[in-house]
């Protein structure tokens, strides 16, 4: 999908895709020892009436099927592997893409670019460099045409000089080094009495940025800055978006993951527009498909047409799950603290 048809994308086109993109999953997904048990009719013309006939998958299943247990494809298909180790359980887990995977996951990302379109004179610097966040974050801005200026990992002390001499004008940040950053600044601003800014946003993401310290970063560098969300068993950060209507709201590519909300208690799945925790199936992944995968994150989780024009759902981050359900079906025998 380009640009264009990717914000002039309507509801029932995007219907269309999810339902077709599903049926493929469902089948690819037998590949799998994880799923190699589902018994699906897949005459259903409902993405609900196909999705009612899987379980939920937990992050257990994950761990229950190391090494190779939820890829459909051969290690040597694979382009890269990703171990684990959760620290809950102290077991690994793996997750791995083949190289068509790793471009969706490359694409999720460029679409932050478009949701949000770089001026001519945009220069992009990301201040993390795990593949997870920021590797991919400028790898992506590259893709989408976006002058990226590579700060080597740890140089924290001469960014805003950076900032300055290379008119940087967006970055990526998650939110300690925000903080670094901000009292970088304090210091520096009164020693450097030329050094001159000329940031206009910033993204941020793998953790929140709390309310006041964002207003404060806001204010103080008179940028926008718009939070980003990901999971690691869904490609990275990358996911999901806030527009510039910023309304708390995050679009999610419901292309490329389906996203439901469950009661966390009950399991039953909550109507559109419900605060719930949001469970994701992959639409478009090759080695490695999750269907109905409990993220532990409760959203509330909103559809309708969004006024910056998008059709892409929303999802309105509340907290992490894990406060109020304990995860099922895994044995405390199996656990080691
Ligand atoms: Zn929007």
């Amino acid at each position: 999908m380009q640009m264009t048809e990717f914000r002039r994308l309507n509801t029932e086109t995007l219907r269309q895709i999810q339902l077709s993109f599903l049926q493929w999953t469902l089948l690819q997904a037998q590949k799998s020892a994880l799923y190699k048990n589902l018994e699906i009719d897949l005459m259903h013309e409902d993405i609900y009436s196909l999705l009612d006939q899987v379980p939920l998958t937990t992050h257990v299943d994950l761990l229950k099927h190391y090494p190779l247990g939820a890829f459909t494809v051969p290690p040597s298909k694979l382009l890269r592997v990703h171990v684990f180790l959760d620290k809950k359980y102290n077991m690994p887990y793996v997750i791995g893409y083949t190289e068509e995977d790793w471009l969706i996951w490359l694409n999720t990302i460029k679409r932050i670019f478009w949701v949000h379109p770089p001026a001519p004179e945009d220069v992009f610097v990301s201040l993390d460099h795990t593949i997870f966040r920021g590797q991919n974050i400028e790898e992506a801005a590259g893709m989408a045409n976006i002058a990226v200026f590579h700060n080597p990992p740890g140089n924290l002390r001469n960014l805003l000089l950076a900032f300055h001499e290379y008119r940087i004008t967006s970055f990526f940040a998650p939110p300690h080094i925000f903080e670094k950053l901000f009292s970088l600044y304090q210091s520096q601003k009164k020693e450097n009495s030329l050094l001159r800014l000329r940031l206009r946003e910033a993204f941020t993401g793998g953790a929140p940025l709390s309310k006041e310290f964002r207003e404060l970063v806001e204010n103080t560098f008179d940028i926008t800055i718009y939070h980003i969300y990901g999971l690691k068993e869904f490609y990275g950060l990358g996911l999901a978006v806030e527009c510039p209507i910023q309304d708390n709201g995050l679009h999610i590519w419901s292309d490329y993951v389906f996203p439901e909300v469950i009661d966390p208690i009950t399991l039953e799945r909550l109507p559109e527009n419900s605060t719930g925790e949001l469970v994701l199936t992959t639409l478009n992944r090759i080695s490695f498909p999750l269907l109905r995968y409990r993220t532990g994150d409760m959203v509330k989780l909103v559809t309708k047409t969004c006024s910056c024009g998008l059709v892409f759902p929303k999802i309105y981050l509340i907290g992490k799950v894990d406060a109020v359900v304990k995860p099922r079906g895994f044995p405390t025998s199996e656990k080691k603290s």
